[in-house]
């Protein structure tokens, strides 16, 4: 199978969640899909009971252990007690690449990643619970829901890559605009054949951005135009699945701005948040996180919220 063949098909536009689908307006590929990623590593969620608590932080079972008893009473448990979708970028090339990482894994995992041409896949039910990002309680994967989108980060960076060794920076400039060059081997990994992942902004010269997230400088260039597109749709689609997953990002009402590092009510916060925003590290003896890094476009997240908001109220 080519991975552009596939893209000509019909395309699924739905999310998942104990039966119940959602049409999302964007690209999505299932787990059971031609072409899907099965989350290799599911875990029980605490807070619903249509599973085998065995489940529960017990080390990864068969994909069959993973059965959901009531599918309805599932889905109302799923309502009541998941309010957070937290967003990642994945320091990968391609989803691809992350879903490697977490088969090479025995605990990682994450309900959606989010690909270069704006593909979604959905790696399971988002019934069951991933460790994705603990935060700062140690217990926020319960209520929560997570999505890792393809970009490298800092490891993107000649001066910076410390996982991948780059010999020099990952994006070029190619008659005027800044694109990331996929190494061989993933160029047949996106759904969409030749794409040219484009960052959707670009700072200056230089092209990526730099801004300080949990006490670190971290320089990255844009998530592509393609990756926007998408996970704006995601969020509205999960608000409509998980009603308590509110249109809201932590917001500062005195700089006007997104912050940047952890936030104080990380727990309680209903709504989208960065991985940032619930794991500061520090006090919890957990690594600090930074992403999705320096350059997510929070309020191009939050204009659609609040025009989204505005339309249905
Ligand atoms: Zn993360």
């Amino acid at each position: 199978m080519t991975s552009s063949s596939s893209h000509s098909q019909t395309t699924r536009q739905s999310i998942v969640a104990c039966g119940q689908s959602v049409d999302i307006g964007a690209p999505v590929v299932l787990w059971n899909d031609k072409g899907g990623f099965n989350c290799p590593n599911k875990r029980g969620r605490e807070s619903c009971s249509q599973h085998d608590p065995a489940l529960d932080d017990a080390p990864t079972q068969p994909h069959k252990a993973y059965q959901i008893l009531d599918p309805k009473v599932a889905y109302e448990e799923l309502k009541q007690t998941v309010y957070q979708l937290i967003l990642h970028y994945d320091v990968c090339y391609c989803s691809w690449q992350c879903h490697q990482v977490m088969k090479d894994s025995s605990f990682k995992g994450s309900q959606f990643y989010l690909d270069l041409d704006g593909t979604i896949y959905q790696t399971c039910d988002l019934y069951w619970k991933t460790n994705t990002g603990p935060s700062d309680d140690r217990i926020g994967n319960i209520r929560s829901v997570h999505v890792e989108m393809a970009n490298l980060s800092w490891e993107a960076l000649k001066e910076e890559s410390d996982l991948y060794q780059v010999t020099g920076n990952q994006y070029r400039k190619i008659n005027g605009q800044w694109q990331l060059i996929l190494p061989e081997k993933y160029r047949d990994k996106l759904r969409t054949g030749d794409f040219k992942a484009v960052p959707a902004r670009s700072h200056k010269q230089r092209g990526y951005f730099s801004r300080r997230v949990n006490g670190k400088m971290v320089r990255m260039w844009d998530f592509t135009e393609e990756q926007y597109q998408s996970v704006i749709k995601l969020c509205l689609g999960i608000n409509r699945l998980l009603p308590k997953i509110k249109l809201k990002v932590p917001y500062d009402n005195k700089t006007c701005r997104t912050p940047l590092d952890r936030i104080k009510n990380f727990s309680k916060f209903s709504g989208v948040l960065g991985h940032c925003h619930i794991q500061g590290g520090i006090s919890s003896g957990l690594r600090q996180k930074y992403d999705p890094g320096s350059v997510f476009n929070w309020s191009r997240l939050r204009k659609e919220f609040l025009k989204e908001t505005r339309k249905t109220r």
